[in-house]
């Protein structure tokens, strides 16, 4: 961010005349709105950050940005939000990748990457999970070895998400097994079109394949791409989920949504199940559910605005958003039975909102799963005692538990 980027005071005019550049410029787009394709996406961000808009509000002019103050970015965030999706695909590139890069890059890095990144020229995904280690991520054992001035990749990454369409990634990979479980790792900017990455999509149950397999064999990557201090690893990941929760919990920077209630009258309406009093009964506490958790949000981003790194408290509404998933999931098959997950191919829609409620399963394990949300929550909200740990100040090599098992 801007050093001016967390003095975010702007008198009334200057909010409104802001607001209003925003609101002209959205209104200017009507062929990205609604459920753009990559294409229109990469587009609206690229010509958003040529009018000096769009997620490079905070961030550095000579790092492509646009200079402004967080409260800018609040107001441009509410009123894109105020429209219909004109940007799908660059929550991981936009709400994490970014940030990473620009709060720990170093001053090259951000001129290379960051200018890109912000246009949508790029798009980046990020790389933590590997087949023995998902919740247990520290356990992972994708290998970096220094060799002269290049470090070397090997291992393997799972459910990364859009892999397939990514110019670059951020992955952790263990460069000290000496070290114990939580040291010894690194972050690394790779470049996912380079010789040694190979990208195999995963099926889902909706027919799309948005994630991906990751496989490094050899793949060289220059000395300087490491982001962050050698070892830092952890710390990096550690801050990286904590963005991802923001951006998932807390997604958007605008009043109150209500997506998964206005899909549910929708299914309400077209089957006629709008009048009966459990159903609508059932359809305001999903309102109400949506409502505080986009007051969680605004919490949050509000902390945001004051310059408070994201901290545990995003997992609140990370964990909220899958809670109410769920509940989305129960009451769409109570209101239109199968016709919530299965569709013809004459579906005017696609099938998009049936793949909606097929999705919603995957609230409550991306991004870390409910059950480690409320670990978190109990453990760094609340203060209560964190489970023992039977791998604590053993060196990763000698571990006979996790991936060492
Ligand atoms: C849609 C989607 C997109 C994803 N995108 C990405 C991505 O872009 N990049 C990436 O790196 N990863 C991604 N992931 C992976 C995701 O982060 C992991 O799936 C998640 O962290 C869980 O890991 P796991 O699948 O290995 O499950 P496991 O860790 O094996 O967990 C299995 C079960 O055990 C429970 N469990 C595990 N440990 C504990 C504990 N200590 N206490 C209580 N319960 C526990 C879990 O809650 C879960 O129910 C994505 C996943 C999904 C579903």
């Amino acid at each position: 961010m801007t050093d001016t980027a967390t003095t975010s005071a702007l008198t009334d005019d200057e909010a409104a005349v802001f607001r209003q550049r925003c609101i002209d410029f959205m209104e200017s787009r009507p062929e990205q709105r609604g459920a753009p394709t990559p294409e229109q996406s990469r587009q609206f961000h690229a010509d958003a950050a040529a009018a000096g808009l769009g997620a490079g509000v905070p961030y550095p002019a000579e790092y492509g940005g646009a200079g402004l103050t967080l409260a800018h970015d609040k107001i441009w965030r509410e009123v894109k939000d105020s429209f219909p999706v004109m940007e799908a695909d660059f929550v991981i590139s936009h709400g994490m990748c970014l940030p990473m890069v620009n709060d720990h890059g170093t001053h090259e890095q951000k001129l290379r990457f960051l200018p890109d990144l912000i246009s949508g020229t790029t798009l980046w995904c990020q790389m933590f999970s590997e087949p023995g280690a998902g919740s247990d991520v520290a356990s992972l054992q994708t290998k970096a070895e220094l060799d002269g001035d290049q470090w070397v990749i090997n291992g393997q990454k799972v459910w990364t998400t859009l892999a397939h369409v990514s110019d670059y990634g951020l992955a952790v990979a263990r460069n000290d097994p000496d070290q114990v479980k939580h040291a010894g790792l690194s972050m690394f900017i790779l470049d996912m079109k380079a010789p040694g990455v190979e990208i195999r999509p995963i099926h889902q149950i909706d027919g799309g394949s948005h994630f991906n397999e990751v496989f490094f064999t050899d793949l060289h990557v220059p000395k300087d791409w490491l982001l962050g201090e050698l070892n830092t690893g952890w710390k990096l990941a550690t801050a990286m989920l904590m963005y991802e929760r923001v951006a998932i919990g807390a997604g958007g920077g605008g009043g109150v949504n209500t997506p998964m209630f206005d899909l549910l009258c929708k299914y309400a309406t077209s089957s006629g199940a709008l009048d009966n009093p459990v159903v609508r009964d059932e359809l305001m506490q999903v309102y109400s559910m949506e409502t505080t958790k986009s007051l969680i949000a605004m919490r949050t981003r509000a902390e945001m605005k004051a310059g408070k790194t994201p901290g545990p408290g995003g997992s609140l509404g990370k964990l909220y958003g899958s809670v109410i998933s769920w509940k989305m999931r129960d009451i769409a098959l109570g209101i239109a039975g199968v016709g919530s997950i299965a569709w013809d191919d004459d579906n005017p829609y696609g099938g998009s909102e049936q793949s909606l409620t097929l999705r919603s399963f995957a609230a409550g394990i991306a991004g870390g799963t409910d059950e480690i949300q409320r670990n978190i929550i109990g453990d760094r909200v609340l203060g209560l005692p964190r489970e023992p740990a039977v791998d604590r100040g053993v060196p990763f090599r000698d571990l006979k538990v996790g991936t060492q098992a």
